[in-house]
């Protein structure tokens, strides 16, 4: 077995880590305090080529796979969480066209989002309808030629700046059971109908815009389905077998981050006339939480190599998923312990990265959601 990156995928990671080292700064404060999406930080990630990796060339993206966007994740988070989110999570949703779109969805909706020249969302929670992805209750019908839908959707990142995004949609209210029921609709939201309120006073990632998004008679033409009618619902679910690697990378990226702020701290930090980072209590939270981090991540290579290798094992994935976040959280709380008191002070940046780990635990399947697929998985139907 081989465990060594190839050149492209070291040098992959090396221009990703000099863009937010050297990108990140001038916008996180800002951003985060006002909770405003930096746009030009995300026009020079477009520009630089950091948008899009996975797609073919011929959508402006480079060929490559989902793998290597989740590296650049990776850096990304290590930097500024809600810098990287806002950079890349601008393309989220894009990933369904990647997966089940036409060639003339993939031109027309990929190649703008690799330009900087558009940003798209994926609407699937709804207020009511959570965990319980199949519950979703937003209608469209279809009515000469078009879908019209109904409804509304919370949570959605980018709501707020998107210009188009995948909505899960009731399309088949009689179909056989409610995972048969649903589809995915493009969307764009300057078609009459489309509101969105921007949610503000999150704990993180505050860089990252989210909305909840309401559908009143907006109609579409029905081409703007992507995949099989009444299919949604597992589309949605392979979509996530692909996407949550992406979020691994977030949880593994902001922990590795917190630990090597906390490296630096101990060498410099002195208490009782000697450096912090001589006392075993010390340096054994540290070598926990790096071996975690490695844990972590060896876990979501694994499974982001086989998404590229055609095999979606949603157990490892699940299994990355909920793992990735808890060390996350763990590390980036074990940061700030570390830190003591400077650890609770907004200008040595740990106390951000510890309000933005959490998300990791929540978004795109919570813990106890991966931790219930992963124990189907094992036991089999009881
Ligand atoms: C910042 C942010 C960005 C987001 N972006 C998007 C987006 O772009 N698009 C989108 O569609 N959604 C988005 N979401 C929504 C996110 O995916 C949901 O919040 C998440 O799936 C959980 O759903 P919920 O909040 O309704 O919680 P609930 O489903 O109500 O869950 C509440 C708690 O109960 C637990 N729980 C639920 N069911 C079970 C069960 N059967 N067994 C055990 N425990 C259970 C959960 O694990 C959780 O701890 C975003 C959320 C946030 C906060």
């Amino acid at each position: 077995m081989d465990f060594e990156l190839s050149d492209e995928q070291k040098d992959i990671i090396r221009a990703a880590r000099e863009f937010a080292e050297g990108e990140f700064p001038a916008y996180a404060d800002e951003a985060d305090a006002t909770e405003t999406f930096p746009r030009p930080l995300w026009k020079k990630g477009c520009d630089l080529g950091f948008v899009g990796v996975f797609w073919d060339e011929a959508y402006g993206g480079a060929g490559l796979g989902f793998f290597e966007h989740a590296l650049i994740m990776e850096e990304f988070w290590r930097v500024d969480p809600g810098c990287g989110q806002a950079v890349l999570g601008a393309l989220f949703g894009s990933q369904m066209i990647h997966l089940f779109g036409t060639e003339e969805q993939k031109r027309r909706y990929l190649t703008p989002l690799a330009r900087g020249e558009a940003i798209m969302g994926s609407a699937i929670t709804e207020p009511d309808a959570g965990s319980d992805v199949a519950s979703g209750t937003t209608r469209a019908e279809l009515k000469d030629g078009r879908y019209v839908i109904n409804g509304n959707k919370m949570f959605i990142s980018n709501g707020s700046i998107a210009d188009y995004m995948t909505v899960l949609c009731v399309t088949h209210p009689e179909g056989e059971n409610r995972h048969r029921r649903q589809s995915v609709l493009i969307v764009e939201t300057d078609r009459e109908g489309f509101e969105a309120n921007k949610l503000k006073g999150k704990l993180g990632i505050r860089a990252s815009d989210t909305a909840e998004v309401t559908f009143s008679n907006v109609a579409v033409p029905a081409d703007h389905i992507v995949g099989e009618p009444g299919r949604g619902f597992y589309h949605f679910m392979e979509f996530f077998n692909h996407t949550r690697i992406h979020i691994c990378a977030q949880g593994v990226g902001v922990a590795q981050g917190a630990l090597e702020r906390s490296i630096r701290h101990v060498k410099t930090r002195r208490q009782f006339g000697r450096p912090l980072g001589s006392f075993q209590a010390i340096q054994f939270k540290l070598a926990e939480m790096a071996t975690r981090i490695e844990a972590a991540r060896s876990l979501y290579w694994r499974a982001g190599w086989n998404i590229d290798h055609g095999i979606v094992d949603h157990r490892l994935v699940a299994m990355a998923k909920w793992f990735a976040g808890e060390v996350g959280v763990y590390v980036t709380n074990e940061a700030l312990q570390i830190h003591g008191g400077y650890g609770y002070l907004r200008e040595y940046g740990i106390e951000r990265l510890y309000r933005d780990a959490k998300i990791v635990e929540i978004y795109e399947g919570t813990r106890e959601i991966e931790k219930l697929i992963v124990a189907r998985n094992i036991l089999g139907r009881l």
